[in-house]
């Protein structure tokens, strides 16, 4: 008998109608003679709704009290989904994230899993039951409190149990067919990808293809859990996201996976640098210190006439005002003249593997910007990827032209399913 994972995000539980379609699919799962554990999303985009609540009522909501309401979303799609299944004459159990033993650490809104105890889910399998378990929320064992995994976690919890209960296959169910060489939410003619490497996987997450949630293809490649990303509105052979390994090596590496595109991060410059051994230093153990992930980092070559430079680096958006307030603080200090805050960028990330063995792949990219009249403000490289920043307004048609200039147009254009892409 085979141990199946899935785990089905919110636009394929957005209503009754949907949970019941998910229902019979998890039982024919269960039918075929298999061991079945479900993670599932809140319904549709129910999480951004109690987000939005939580901000009526208070400026600054408290990340407890955040975690204790988003929470309820995952509660009330795995009860809805248990008794789904349950009038279709199969036995189901659904646990929250804490009886399903998803301890975390106490980081709300963003906690880690620090370790999964499924004895409860265990049990239940042994007592031929499906079961259900809700997405995004876990437990902290020293302060006792509901945690939540940060926008996405669902995926996370889905491989974090696949890992410990060893299952054969994490299949995570969404509203497009699979990855895609781009969002097919903006380019319709984006092509599906049959397999992908768990290390470009993880680039096009970082870079804002929010179709798997970073934490759970590091917690994948970590825990070596192969996922299928397929659509639960048809029976379509998704994509397959492997860890290459000695037995299994990398198929023929295609000079590009994908091209990822992300507007949540804002560009801080800090004008007027000394430029003298130790600035830079100074700079960034500030910016260490607010806790801000940094990302790219430019600095520009001194006038020699000034002897100051300027250097720029980009940030999330959210934690823009944090590293300014920090920098400030310091600004006597360090000797800088000024900072300037900018959050209309948008970020364009081209991922492949194959480009460890190609040369030119930069100089292409560059001239189907230029050819399309687009400004480059920032480049940084990786093994396997080249990440620009452009203007926010210009990212959708720069992500267009550079996946065509790369043939990874389709033929026939993509379907979404289902979803607002919120
Ligand atoms: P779920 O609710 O199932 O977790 P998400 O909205 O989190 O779904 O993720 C699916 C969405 O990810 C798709 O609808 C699509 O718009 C978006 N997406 C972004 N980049 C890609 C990509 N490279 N391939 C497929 N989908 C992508
Ligand atoms: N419901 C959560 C969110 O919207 C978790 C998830 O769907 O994966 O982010
Ligand atoms: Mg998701």
């Amino acid at each position: 008998m085979s141990l199946i994972v899935q785990k089905f995000g919110g636009s394929s539980v957005a209503n009754a109608e949907s949970i019941k379609r998910v229902a019979k699919r998890i039982v024919e799962t269960r039918k075929a003679g298999n061991e079945v554990v479900v993670a599932v999303s809140a319904m549709g985009d129910t999480t951004d709704d109690l987000l939005d609540l939580a901000h009526a009522v208070a400026p600054i909501p408290a990340p407890r009290e955040m975690d204790m309401l988003l929470s309820a979303g995952e509660r009330i799609s795995m009860a809805l989904l248990a008794m789904a299944i349950e009038s279709l004459g199969h036995d189901a159990r659904s646990f929250t994230g804490s009886q399903a033993g998803m301890i975390t650490d106490a980081r709300h809104g963003a906690a880690r899993i620090v370790d999964v105890t499924p004895v409860r889910l265990r049990e239940a399998l042994d007592e031929g039951a499906i079961v259900i378990v809700a997405g995004f929320q876990g437990f902290n064992r020293d302060t006792k409190d509901i945690t939540t995994l940060g926008r996405g976690g669902s995926d996370t919890t889905a491989v974090a149990l696949a890992a410990a209960l060893n299952a054969d296959i994490c299949e995570i169910y969404t509203d497009v067919d699979g990855i895609f060489t781009a969002d097919p939410r903006v380019v319709p003619k984006a092509s599906k990808i049959d397999r992908i490497t768990s290390e470009e996987m993880l680039e096009l997450a970082a870079n804002g293809a929010k179709v798997l949630y970073i934490r759970a293809v590091e917690y994948a490649r970590r825990h070596g859990v192969t996922l299928h990303v397929r659509s639960s509105f048809n029976n379509n052979e998704g994509t397959i996201v492997y860890n290459p390994s000695e037995t299994e090596p990398a198929v023929e590496e295609p000079m590009i996976a994908g091209v990822a595109t992300d507007l949540s991060e804002a560009k801080i410059t800090v004008v007027g640098v000394p430029d003298i051994p130790g600035k830079a230093a100074q700079i960034f153990t500030i910016v260490a210190k607010t806790g801000a992930n940094i990302d790219m980092i430019v600095q520009n070559v001194s006038a020699a006439s000034t002897g100051l430079t300027d250097i720029s680096f980009t940030l999330p958006k959210s934690e823009g005002q944090l590293v300014l307030t920090a920098l400030r603080a310091e600004q006597e200090e360090t000797g800088f003249k000024a900072l300037q805050y900018d959050d209309q960028i948008g970020k364009l990330a081209l991922v492949g593997a194959g480009m460890r063995t190609n040369a030119g792949v930069s100089a292409k990219l560059f001239t189907a910007l230029f050819d399309a009249g687009i400004n480059i403000e920032m480049i940084s490289t990786s093994e396997i990827r080249i990440s620009v920043v452009t203007r926010a307004d210009t990212i959708n048609d720069a992500l267009r032209v550079v996946h065509t200039a790369f043939g990874l147009d389709a033929d026939e254009e993509a379907v979404v399913h289902a979803g607002t892409g919120r």
